[in-house]
């Protein structure tokens, strides 16, 4: 298959794309920076096992794009980039392969930050730190995940207030796709503040402990979008918002921190006519890069927390100006965020 860049769908003006070779270690990387307006582009590093070399284009310009919208709602001083390893985090991982991403990222001087993603790790990126300052997410404290989950309860608060004008979340039922790093903690909140949760995974020994910690329903898979719910919390898998799911789907409210969630653009739409309220993956699953980015800035970690938790105040606003202007909230938070960065 012949693979494009500036011919790809997801291409969209994307400042650099850099392909990475390096023959020792087996390298074979792409780094794209979508936007530096409002500072150096930050995002992850993933590292999967890509059928083709366009299915790693695709992706690596599709998910820096998205950096860029996420870092501006966030109000943080960063653009958006994303790198892709092709090859297979499983078998294919040695230092010499991050210590090689590490001289790669060192020769772009500073335009691009890495951190860990799918497929990679905080002691990955410690052997990328050995060739360069240009990295984040290091170490114990790297792990963003409980700011993610922090920033995704907030979000459901604020959710919750303009949608159903209420100040708490007792009493509601929310069904929790995917109880991994995120989707725990985030459970643990919605316990915490008095909300009944039907869970979701494919791992059983996650299941058992909600099942026992949080006191949670357990239903299989595929059910969790049948059942009786409040809000649909997505913390597993992209696209779960498509025709299939949402002629199914009983929650007025979807606050969650997968990912992609809408399987087209125009979902958003289908939602708002629907009555339900979006609150958009790249606003309410900001808190990880958040605390990730004040890392890398050597801003003080005692302000990450206040940081997370303007998320929910971002959302009432995109809440309140797509009822205003009638549109999804998907497309204001577009609108917020290219108001930021379009300058
Ligand atoms: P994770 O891999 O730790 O957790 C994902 C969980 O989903 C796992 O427990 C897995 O068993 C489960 N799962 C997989 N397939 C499933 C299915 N079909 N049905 C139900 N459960 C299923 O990942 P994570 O770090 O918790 O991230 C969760 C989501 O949030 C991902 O989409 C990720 O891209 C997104 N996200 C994460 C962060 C972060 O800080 N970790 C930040 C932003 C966005």
């Amino acid at each position: 298959m012949t693979a494009f860049v500036f011919s790809e769908p997801n291409f969209d003006n994307h400042e650099q794309v850099v392909f990475v070779s390096e023959p020792k270690s087996g390298l074979k990387a792409i780094i794209a920076v979508h936007n530096t307006n409002l500072g150096p582009a930050m995002g992850g590093c993933r590292m999967w096992q890509y059928a083709n070399e366009a299915e790693a284009i695709t992706d690596v310009l599709r998910l820096s794009r998205g950096m860029t919208y996420k870092n501006a709602v966030a109000g943080l001083p960063i653009g958006g980039g994303k790198s892709v390893i092709i090859g297979n985090p499983k078998t294919d991982k040695t230092p010499a392969l991050f210590d090689a991403l590490g001289e790669a990222l060192e020769r772009l001087g500073g335009r691009y930050v890495t951190a860990e993603d799918v497929g990679t790790s905080p002691a990955d990126m410690a052997h990328v730190a050995e060739k360069t300052s240009y990295v984040a997410g290091l170490g114990a404290s790297g792990d963003p995940s409980p700011f993610t989950a922090l920033g995704c309860f907030v979000g459901a608060q604020a959710a919750v207030k303009h949608h159903l004008k209420r100040d708490s979340l007792e009493g509601l039922i929310v069904a929790l796709q995917g109880l991994g790093h995120v989707g725990y903690d985030y459970a643990r909140r919605l316990h915490a503040a008095g909300a009944k949760l039907i869970v979701a995974d494919i791992d059983k020994t996650l299941l058992e402990s909600a099942r026992t910690e949080f006191h949670a329903e357990v239903v299989p898979a595929d059910s969790i979008y049948d059942v009786q719910a409040d809000i649909y919390a997505p913390c597993a898998l992209g696209a779960t918002l498509n025709p299939n799911t949402l002629s199914r789907m009983k929650a007025k409210i979807i606050a969650g921190a997968a990912n992609n969630q809408l399987a087209t653009a125009e979902i958003g739409q289908v939602l708002r006519d629907k009555g339900v309220l979006y609150a958009p993956d790249f606003v309410i699953n900001a808190g990880g890069i958040i605390k990730v980015c004040y890392e890398y800035l050597n801003k003080p970690e005692s302000e990450v927390e206040n940081h997370v938790r303007k998320i929910g105040e971002t959302l009432t606003e995109v809440f309140e100006r797509a009822d205003r202007e009638n549109l999804p909230t998907s497309v204001v938070a577009d609108r917020v965020a290219e108001g930021r960065f379009k300058r």
